[in-house]
């Protein structure tokens, strides 16, 4: 039979089978940011496009082609784009920036672009993402870069390459505007549409242009590098010599402008090429306009996100290591009505202890149980029939040696059999059964 509705273009779906993947992402990522003091935060999936267009900026891409808007009851909203308009919204709605600053939360969230499916872009994609606001200083964009190559290398990734630069400030920009302009109105007439209008309204927006011929034009381009105020210049330098402490390598990219608008001073991309063109599985920087662009106190700001999916296929293509998918500790097997009774109570007793316990729910025979037992890598199998009520005592089946241990399934079974069974890892239930016995 055809299926006759389908995933749309550019989503996937998470199943079962990998779902041990994103627990290892998820896991490490949190754990990682917990340990740099970050408090998670969860924010709503859509938000007022305007917020969108306030932050991102009018002649970004994003905001250009690929925002997912719709107009609901009057209202024009748009499932995020990415993550950080919201995070910001978020905290000065809460009244977070008048509580202790920094201010430090991360985010696990879907996003939605309307971009040209290929490996490593999608249409709905996830980022692991964190924000800190109210530190201008440089030790703050060290501490955020430092986490993120913290949690890669927790991750197992390898030759990933950070590149960093700085974008300066609006005192600076002004300038180098002027220059971008300049260099651009040369070449006006093979510029692409986009392009052409960004000429006037955001330059910089060109250098980060996806056309060849405005990349290729783009190349020799004037850098902002030449034209930061003394101010930007002092903090790149000092961030530049934090990182150098740390021993964290970079690479310093006069290219990097990132695709939104916020961005100021620090702006940074973890690169790998084991994925072919989409390379980037981490872009961040500091967007100290953006607090007050939206509406709060001045603020300085700064924050990152890694696309999970590119971590993901970048870890397959390094067989890093995964968490297991967990599977059944004890599957029940019951052979009659009466016993189907004793295999639901058995197993709950066994679940209070946090084993996973399945048991029949087929009324199946007992030769197509074992084999469904084994084909859901059951450690053990306890088979319940008449006998085994009566007397009390019942068989456990490891189901990697065949080995039977008789266990009591009387009224002892809460301590006698937990006891054997309490540890999700095989080695830790073998370890107590020899004890036991
Ligand atoms: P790119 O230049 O690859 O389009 P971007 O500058 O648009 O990236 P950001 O907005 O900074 O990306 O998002 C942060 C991270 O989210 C990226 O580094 C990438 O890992 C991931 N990401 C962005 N867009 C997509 C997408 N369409 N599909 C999958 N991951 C994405
Ligand atoms: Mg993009």
């Amino acid at each position: 039979m055809a299926l006759k509705i389908t995933r749309p273009l550019g989503t996937e779906d998470i199943t079962p089978k990998n779902i041990n993947k994103w627990y290892t992402v998820e896991h490490i990522a949190r754990e990682t940011a917990e340990c740099f003091g970050f408090k998670e935060i969860r924010i709503p999936t859509f938000e007022n496009t305007d917020l969108f267009l306030r932050s991102v900026g009018e002649t970004t891409d994003v905001v250009q082609k690929e925002m997912y808007s719709v107009k609901a009851k009057e209202t024009e909203f748009t499932l995020r784009p990415e993550g950080t308009a919201g995070t910001i919204r978020a905290m000065l709605q809460n009244g977070m920036l008048n509580d202790a600053l920094p201010q430090k939360v991360f985010y696990i969230l879907s996003c939605f672009r309307h971009e040209r499916p290929q490996a490593g872009r999608l249409r709905e994609f996830h980022q692991f993402g964190l924000e800190m606001a109210g530190a201008s200083d440089p030790s703050a964009d060290a501490e955020v870069i430092c986490l993120a190559k913290t949690l890669l290398d927790r991750l197992g990734l390898k030759n990933i390459a950070l590149n960093i630069n700085s974008i300066g400030c609006p005192k600076c920009r002004s300038e180098y505007h002027k220059a971008l302009r300049a260099y651009f109105a040369k070449h006006e007439e093979k510029l692409c549409d986009t392009c052409k209008s960004r000429l006037e309204k955001n330059p910089m927006r060109i250098l980060d242009c996806k056309s060849p011929i405005c990349a290729g034009i783009a190349k020799d381009a004037p850098v902002i590098l030449d034209y930061l105020c003394v101010e930007c210049s002092d903090h790149f330098q000092s961030l530049k010599n934090k990182l150098n402490a740390m021993n964290i390598e970079f690479t310093v990219n006069p290219k990097i402008v990132r695709g939104l608008d916020y961005y100021t001073k620090t702006v940074f991309e973890f690169v790998t090429t084991d994925i072919g063109a989409q390379g980037t599985v981490c872009g961040g920087g500091r967007y100290d306009g953006l607090i007050e662009q939206l509406g709060g106190n001045p603020t300085p700001a700064l924050g990152f996100a890694m696309g999970i999916e590119r971590l993901l296929l970048t870890m397959e293509s390094q067989n890093c290591d995964f968490m297991e998918n967990q599977t059944c500790d004890l599957y029940i097997a019951p052979m009659d009505a009466a016993a189907s009774d004793k295999a639901l109570a058995l197993a709950q007793a066994v679940r209070s202890d946090g084993c996973i316990a399945e048991l029949d729910v087929m009324n199946r025979g007992i030769k197509a149980q074992m084999k469904y037992a084994n084909k859901i890598g059951a450690k053990f199998v306890l088979v319940l029939g008449e006998n085994e009520l009566q007397s009390g005592e019942a068989n456990l089946k490891r189901m990697d040696t065949g080995e039977q241990i008789p266990v009591n399934i009387g009224s002892e079974f809460n301590s006698a059999f937990l006891e054997q069974l309490n540890n999700y890892r095989l080695d830790s239930v073998i370890n107590a059964l020899e004890e036991e016995k």
